[in-house]
């Protein structure tokens, strides 16, 4: 069965809601062991049914914002969601306060049981009109930022169509398709400013109901992040600080000197090369001939993962108009299908779509025999999944990108080291934010500006105005959509350089570790994860110092100027 067979039908919430209590009612109730077991599993298979449902109505809104009729049943999961989480909540409640819970958790693991402690703590009823405000600003976001129409050059462009105008070869297209950006922004700064400012309050309101203190923990606990705590990530934060911030200053300064720059201004820092950015040398479809060729080469693991992505068109990649911006991977469990969301734009961002984004596919596929709760790990431990395909993808790298290979192997070696920082910065700001919610949106962009100052020292932002005001993040979505999440990136990164390095010293090796790890999928938590793959923990003062050096001689050996 092919995606578009996939069928869609609004559920009965009534009738599902209906089901769930009496499953529910069985839990906890007094029955033995099996009956509870029983009726467990059934709630895992009501919550796949409406799952699938909800996520088929995300996939195909995304796809096409302009399809009302999906754009309708969004709204409806948007509204209903946060109701039937109060019967995810009953669940939990009921399951964790079961006299049978050592059974249970001997036949479900204790993780989902420890998850499901935190997850208790972030809910309570009263705060569903909180939940619903908090969803329908996230879609009012999205919608804002697909609703870009940039004029650039003659032509109307959204944000990632502008991408290739913002590392194009001539530095004047550059400066001036960074001013068309910040104009959009811009001239929305109240709308981004306002859907923010109700975003923070309406988080700090459900805290402190929650009895948190403010959003912070919160944010946390929402991701089940059972092992470290915001002191941790402190840690890590200073490492990348006085570790990765040198190297960064440094390839910065590299590439002012191949590109026979004086002074680099921020739109000199998406162009790498002056002889143009490695770009895959075909259009989509040549690109997922040979993604499929690769894959079908590195295991066969991954070439029946690809092949069935392929067979049931579960890749939808072109940009189109209306289609939402960014990219995606998400899992549909009745059909125990995964799915990938891009907006492929000729630059080498496609080839990543096709191994980071396919990372992720891969790992839920290899994992979708595990309960629905170990399916996904937590998101830091996810993104080593995706990351670190994009390292192992290297020995195939050639077939995309041809006479461009040398040149996207320090691109992207050089790339993923200076994002470290930013990712960083992301979320010290956030951190900020929500340590002060009563900050006004002046003091909030202040703090912006503060905080990229120190991560992003080279960062000069030259006559734009707008950007020195300290509003990059307008466009960061995960800071509206997703708080806290942001550092998760940056932690993969760190154990994903790992499996780079390993993949350097031998490559079979790092394969079936990967592939072991992919199996875990997230029946363990993200440290647990890492201790299974022999991977440093990145919160351990040293690690970053250790795993940059092998990172740094490659990229100290590369003779940069003849690229
Ligand atoms: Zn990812």
């Amino acid at each position: 069965m092919k995606f578009t067979d996939f069928k869609y039908e609004r559920p009965n919430l009534e009738q599902i809601q209906k089901e769930l209590e009496e499953q529910i009612a069985i839990i906890g109730a007094g029955q033995d062991l099996a009956s509870e077991i029983k009726a467990v599993y059934k709630v895992f298979a009501i919550n796949d049914k409406v799952g699938t449902l909800g996520t088929l109505v995300s996939i195909r809104n995304s796809v096409d914002t302009t399809d009302v009729f999906y754009e309708k049943e969004q709204d409806f999961f948007d509204e209903q969601g946060p109701h039937l989480r109060q019967y995810e909540q009953l669940f939990l409640e009921k399951l964790l306060a079961s006299p049978n819970r050592k059974g249970l958790e001997k036949e479900f693991g204790s993780l989902m049981f420890l998850r499901g402690e935190l997850a208790k703590k972030t809910f309570k009823p009263e705060i569903i009109g909180d939940l619903q405000l908090e969803n329908k600003l996230s879609t009012e976001y999205g919608k804002l930022v697909a609703s870009a129409k940039i004029e650039f050059q003659g032509g109307i462009y959204n944000l990632s169509q502008m991408a290739p105008f913002l590392q194009d070869k001539n530095r004047e297209v550059r400066h001036q398709a960074q001013l068309a950006v910040s104009k959009f922004f811009a001239d929305n700064e109240k709308q981004f400013d306002r859907i923010y400012d109700d975003m923070v309050k309406v988080r700090s309101t459900i805290a402190k109901k929650l009895g948190y203190e403010n959003f912070v923990q919160l944010g946390y606990d929402r991701f089940g992040r059972t092992d470290y705590s915001a002191k941790d990530v402190k840690t890590y934060r200073d490492q990348i600080y006085s570790d990765i911030v040198p190297l960064v200053t440094e390839l910065t300064d590299r590439k002012a000197k191949r590109l026979g720059i004086e002074n680099p201004k921020s739109y000199d820092l998406a162009l790498s090369f002056l002889s143009g950015n490695p770009t895959p040398k075909g259009d989509r479809q040549w690109q997922v001939e040979r993604a499929k060729k690769m894959y079908d080469e590195m295991s066969p693991e991954t070439s029946e993962f690809f092949n069935f992505m392929l067979n049931h068109e579960l890749l939808d990649l072109d940009s189109k108009p209306g289609k939402q911006g960014g990219g995606y991977c998400t899992y549909l469990p009745e059909y125990r299908s995964p799915f990938i969301f891009a907006n492929f734009n000729g630059t080498s961002h496609d080839v990543d779509v096709l191994t980071h984004e396919a990372g992720h596919a891969f790992q839920v596929y290899q994992s979708r025999d595990l309960l629905p709760d170990y399916r996904w790990p937590t998101m830091e431990a996810a993104e080593i999944h995706s990351m670190s395909m994009e390292f192992l993808a290297w020995p195939w790298i050639d077939q995309f990108f041809l006479e461009d290979t040398n040149k996207y192997k320090f691109n992207h070696l050089a790339g993923a080291v200076s994002f470290l920082p930013y990712g960083v910065l992301v979320d010290e700001f956030q951190h900020g934010i929500y340590e002060k919610p009563e900050l006004t949106p002046d003091e909030r962009k202040t703090l912006w500006r503060t905080l990229e100052r120190k991560y992003m020292p080279f960062k000069d932002y030259g006559d734009d105005a707008f950007m020195e005001k300290g509003t990059y993040w307008f466009r960061q979505g995960h800071i509206f959509g997703s708080p806290f999440y942001y550092i998760d990136y940056t932690l993969a990164q760190v154990c994903a350089f790992q499996y780079w390095i390993k993949h350097q010293a031998n490559r079979k090796e790092a394969l079936e570790s990967y592939l072991s790890l992919c199996r875990l999928g997230g029946s363990k938590s993200f440290l647990g994860l890492l201790e299974s793959a022999n991977l440093k923990n990145p919160f351990k003062k040293g690690t970053v110092k250790e795993i940059v050096k092998p990172i740094r001689a490659y990229l100290d050996s590369v003779d940069d100027s003849k690229l």
